[in-house]
């Protein structure tokens, strides 16, 4: 066991921030809050908070990057050094190389990619304040700057962990929780077609704690649908 594992995570039914095993943080998002970018999307989800940026369809530089048949999706995750509580050294590290990769494949197929060719679409993540689950809220962010920048999508990726504690499964962990948790399983949807997009998996679980942690993180995905939709439908619905 960790130094500083807290020796219970749940106390009567409730997690060390006040929250139900089945409860996800409170999340807000905001569409189109970069003038400069072509998209943009702000989220703040617990304690994170998450900026991403959509440029293109555009060039492709280097050249030899760009597909005759498609349009290159590239994400650039990184974690601002003060995000964090001991200062991350700025610049990219393998973590942050493994989040723009998986991100960019949770992505990819809804963005309709194939009506750009030798273009790149460009999404930059920045992470201003770290609190656990910053790949999900990076993803979420980042799905609603493309759709805000007009880019064509089949839907959007919400995107939500669960995990164990003290031997419950639990989503949404929080910082504690990840740090001193048994296990944490991040994922993304396609609503639409009920596709999973990104499932990564840190720690052990049995088969049937598994099948529960997967139903919990599809759950907190469909919520986290709710508030990107809404987000849309507050910058465009007013447009008529
Ligand atoms: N974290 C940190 N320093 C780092 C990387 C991560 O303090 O250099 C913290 C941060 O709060 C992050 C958490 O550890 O959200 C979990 O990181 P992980 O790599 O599991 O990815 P995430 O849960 O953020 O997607």
């Amino acid at each position: 066991m960790k130094v500083g594992t807290p020796e219970k995570f749940i106390v009567k039914g409730k997690r060390l921030d006040g929250r139900a095993p089945d409860e996800i943080r409170p999340i807000k998002i905001e569409a189109g809050v970069l003038k400069r970018a072509d998209g943009s999307a702000r989220v703040e989800w617990g304690g994170n908070i998450a900026v991403a940026a959509c440029y293109g369809p555009r060039e492709v530089h280097p050249r030899h990057m760009a597909k005759p048949d498609k349009a290159v999706l590239r994400i650039n995750y990184n974690m601002a050094p003060f995000s964090v509580s001991d200062r991350k050294r700025p610049g990219t590290d393998r973590r942050s190389m493994e989040i723009s990769k998986v991100t960019s494949e949770a992505l990819e197929p809804v963005v309709f990619t194939h009506l750009y060719p030798n273009t790149a679409i460009d999404v930059f993540v920045e992470i201003l304040n770290a609190a656990a689950g910053t790949r999900c809220t990076g993803i979420t962010a980042a799905s609603v700057a493309i759709a805000d920048a007009g880019i064509p999508m089949k839907d959007l990726v919400p995107a939500c962990a669960a995990g164990k504690v003290g031997g419950e499964i639990v989503v949404d962990l929080c910082d504690i929780e990840d740090n001193f948790g048994e296990a944490d399983l991040p994922m993304a949807i396609i609503p639409r077609t009920g596709d999973i997009s990104l499932l990564q998996m840190d720690g052990n679980f049995t088969p049937s704690e598994f099948k529960k942690a997967f139903e919990m993180a599809k759950t907190g995905c469909e919520q986290v649908y709710k508030v990107q939709m809404d987000a849309l439908r507050n910058k465009y619905g007013k447009m008529e």
